[in-house]
């Protein structure tokens, strides 16, 4: 069966079942086959196409089978008018900063936001193609204002934010970036579309590290930008088909199949991170706890005006230890692995130490060194024990 025309009338988890799914015409297979080759058959005359496009099927850094039935899952699932999937959710950040900043242009970014955006905003961008850029509090909205300048093109937030969970209010600085003539994206990854809908509050573009909770088993990287056409088809124009950074077929493939039990997972992350943040709350070895769903975090209001159904799976928290004690108490874990990236099956711990490069941009709590935690879909029975007995 496929349902056409699937819109937001249909609820969310019947979008993330059936959205972009369609029977197969040559074989009757009921799931999307992957298509594995790189290019397309050409009509009878192909001297007029104009191999920079992204429209119809020619090769597959220009657009493919695959990237066409992802897209329209994600689509559906942001209620976005349009969806651009790339090779991983840097690509997609570069994609809108390439996109919409030029040299003498200004942009507002959150002082908490995932390394590459710091890294594109703050230095490689600035260096290179004179593009400034201002870190802000972007929990701060007086402070969001007052780093407006008339050139300012971009206002980019990460809500939650990587790595302390700073939440900022994407409605009020929709407001302020279109008062400014300019554009707002917000790095949705840390909410996923199950807890978080950005374009629903106005934001202009929507950036989704695929490789996080979207796909959600820790085997594939993508990154998705939704949002209106014309912006999304330059992103398209210049990041996918010009900067080369188009997904896999295979890697498209995978992230639609783990999409499907997406809210089935957020539900579990959404139920687990709450128990796991309340009870390292209650513990006497544990410096802090950032966790938006925790009535004493500073952005628990405005989460709950911007979230629903959930605060997701991440947390931050430090120890009432030192450096080789927060190493220690990760040595101990047993069920939560030590490792990057989120948004996994399994619970992944990783130590940001008071020597990062960016804890002057930190909260102070954050300063002598913190965990980021991602509560995965193990019991949350298991995992408080395993955290219980790490504190030795
Ligand atoms: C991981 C992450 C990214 C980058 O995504 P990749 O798929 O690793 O390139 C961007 N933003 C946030 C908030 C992330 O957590």
């Amino acid at each position: 069966m496929s349902i056409k025309n699937l819109d937001k009338t249909f609820g969310f988890a019947t979008r993330s079942v059936h959205g972009g799914n369609e029977t197969d015409a040559e074989t009757g297979a009921i799931r999307r086959p992957i298509t594995m080759a790189n290019s397309y058959e050409l009509p009878y005359d192909p001297s007029d196409i104009n191999w920079s496009s992204a429209e119809g099927n020619i090769y597959t850094r220009n657009g493919g089978a695959n990237q066409n039935y992802l897209q329209e899952k994600l689509r559906l699932l942001h209620n976005a008018e349009d969806c651009v999937v790339l090779a991983s959710g840097v690509a997609a950040l570069s994609g809108v900063f390439f996109a919409f900043l030029k040299s003498g242009e200004h942009a507002v970014v959150s002082d908490s936001t995932y390394i590459a955006a710091y890294r594109l905003l703050h230095e490689i961008l600035p260096e290179k193609y004179n593009i400034e850029s201002t870190l802000v509090d972007s929990s701060d909205l007086d402070a969001v204002k007052a780093a407006v300048r008339p050139n300012t093109k971009l206002i980019h937030i990460e809500t939650p934010a990587n790595p302390t969970l700073k939440v900022s209010d994407i409605r009020a600085i929709a407001e302020i970036a279109h008062n400014a003539g300019a554009l707002l994206s917000v790095d949705n990854t840390f909410a996923s579309p199950y807890n978080q809908r950005p374009f629903e509050l106005h934001a202009d573009l929507t950036v989704e590290s695929l490789t996080k909770y979207i796909n959600g088993h820790g085997d594939a990287m993508g990154g998705a930008v939704l949002g209106p056409k014309p912006l999304i088809d330059k992103i398209r124009a210049e990041a996918m088909v010009n900067l080369g950074a188009a997904i896999s077929p295979f890697n498209a493939w995978l992230i639609m199949r783990g999409a499907v039990t997406l809210p089935l997972r957020m539900r579990q992350h959404n139920e687990s991170a709450l128990k796991v943040a309340e009870f390292l709350q209650s513990q006497p070895s544990v410096r802090f706890v950032a966790y938006p769903g925790l009535h004493t975090h500073s952005g628990n209001e405005t989460a709950k005006t911007q979230m629903h159904g959930g605060f997701s799976g991440m947390l931050a928290f430090g120890l009432n230890t030192d450096h080789d004690g927060h190493n220690r108490f990760v040595s101990r874990l047993k069920v939560i692995t030590s490792a990057v990236s989120l948004g996994h099956d399994e619970s992944l711990i990783v130590f940001l130490g008071e020597n990062d490069e960016r804890q002057y941009l930190y909260p102070p709590e954050f300063h002598a060194g913190f965990f980021r935690l991602s509560v995965g879909l193990e019991d949350a029975e298991d995992l408080i024990s395993d955290l219980r007995q790490a504190f030795l």
